[in-house]
């Protein structure tokens, strides 16, 4: 099916992937199938020399396929893979470009689930990671000769904070490494397409703003057409039968699903990427009004008397708000933090609002990173993510601000 890149963010969520013609289903169909058929001997072959159709689901399924469709024409990538989390994304585009004695380097501002594996499992396989502020320059400061990837949130969990993405890309491409950005909480490419800033590769937990509903959990990655590869071993080391010669322009998408899908199994079912494909349809509808909703919260609980330190990118006295007006557009994203003096008794009296560690929902949901996401992290790593023992995250759903407010406004009293 043919894309127009023309074509604006809302128009494309709804129409690409979607077949056209006779008695074709409006929709995006299920298909229930662990195998796909061949006719002869020579397409089993074949298709087992390259793998690039359809044979097993676990490399691949059609309702995978349009879901990767849709998400790679709304981040303006050349390639997608979706997975079975964010977490499987996030370890399958480290593992694509990084082996035993390689280095990474990430922003300290990061979703614990990413830090772990940077400080718990990537160590197992020999790749070590250093993680700095989210700045070009401490970046650049952390660079080795071994280092293959740096590694930025945008929006940063939880404290909020917008880096510099074109630095970053620079700094990593002056270096010979590849720059991923985890963009879940930009929305599938509606408040930011990292790709066009410079970026490499794009991860998203499609569990969040992508499936909508807190129903479904899911997760993609996502490469571009730019990056260059010449200065990683493992794509040209080899000679004729180099990753790079033998792959070409496709090598970096294809470690994707080598990876994520084919070698380490971590597929995404059919009937999730259908719901997946489906919350996609109303992200800009949704993430519009909980990005107005956001901003007027956080604008409320600063001018609240018992409220500490309130972070949103979109307040105007943020220290990201500049680099949110560059990056991000039509909105700074659905979640702020906030300090209150006693987090156990404001959870404890929240009536509308569910502490549910999670985010992308359509209800506002609440949590207290420093004892549930972020609390298997050492302290100095959870201070340096801008969690303190007083933040609470709020990911705003699409509750109206007055019944917001008053249910707020009573667990602070
Ligand atoms: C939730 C989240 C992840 C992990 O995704 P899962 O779907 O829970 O595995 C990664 N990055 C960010 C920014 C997230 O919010």
């Amino acid at each position: 099916m043919t894309h127009d890149p023309s074509q604006a963010y809302e128009t494309q969520a709804v129409q690409t992937a979607i077949p056209r013609g006779l008695g074709q289903s409006v929709g995006v169909p299920i298909h229930a199938a662990a195998g796909f058929q061949f006719e002869t001997l020579e397409q089993a072959q074949s298709e087992f020399q390259q793998n690039t159709g359809l044979s097993y689901a676990r490399l691949q399924n059609p309702t995978v396929r349009a879901l990767e469709e849709r998400l790679n024409v709304l981040e303006g990538g050349a390639a997608t893979v979706a997975l079975a989390s964010g977490q499987a994304a996030t370890l399958t585009a480290m593992l694509s470009v990084c082996r035993a004695g390689d280095h990474i380097v990430s922003s300290s501002s990061l979703f614990g689930g990413t830090a772990g594996l940077l400080n718990n499992i990537l160590p197992l396989m020999g790749i070590s990671a250093t993680l700095v502020p989210n700045t070009p320059e401490a970046v650049r400061g952390a660079i080795k000769d071994n280092t293959r990837l740096v590694w930025a949130e945008i929006i940063g969990n939880p404290a909020g904070d917008v880096p510099d993405l074109g630095g970053l890309a620079a700094v990593a491409h002056e270096a010979g490494a590849l720059l991923a950005v985890d963009s879940t909480w930009a929305g599938a490419g509606y408040l930011c397409r990292p790709l066009d800033h410079g970026a490499d590769i794009v991860t998203h937990s499609l569990t969040k703003w992508a499936g909508g509903h807190g129903s479904v959990m899911g997760g993609s990655v996502t490469v571009g057409s730019r990056h260059d590869l010449s200065r990683n071993p493992i794509f040209t080391e080899g000679g004729e039968a180099s990753i790079l010669n033998v792959r070409g322009d496709q090598a970096l998408a294809w470690r994707q699903r080598w990876f994520g899908a084919h070698q380490l199994g971590m597929t995404l079912a059919p009937h999730s990427a259908f719901l997946i494909a489906q919350g996609l349809e109303t992200l800009a509808l949704r993430l519009d009004r909980e990005c107005q909703t956001a901003l007027a919260l956080a604008q409320w609980l600063q001018a609240h008397p018992a409220v500490g330190q309130v972070s949103y990118p979109g307040l105007p006295d943020s220290p990201w708000h500049a680099q949110a007006q560059k990056y991000l557009r039509g909105g700074a994203g659905a979640v702020l933090t906030f300090e209150v003096e006693d987090p156990a008794r404001f959870l404890g009296r929240l009536g509308l609002l569910r502490i549910v560690p999670n985010l992308g929902d359509n209800r506002t949901l609440v949590v207290h990173p420093w004892t549930t996401t972020h609390g298997r992290l050492p302290e100095a790593t959870r201070l340096a993510a801008g969690v303190s023992a007083r933040t609470i995250r709020m990911s705003v759903g699409l509750e109206a601000l007055a019944d917001l407010q008053a249910d707020i406004g009573q667990a602070l009293a």
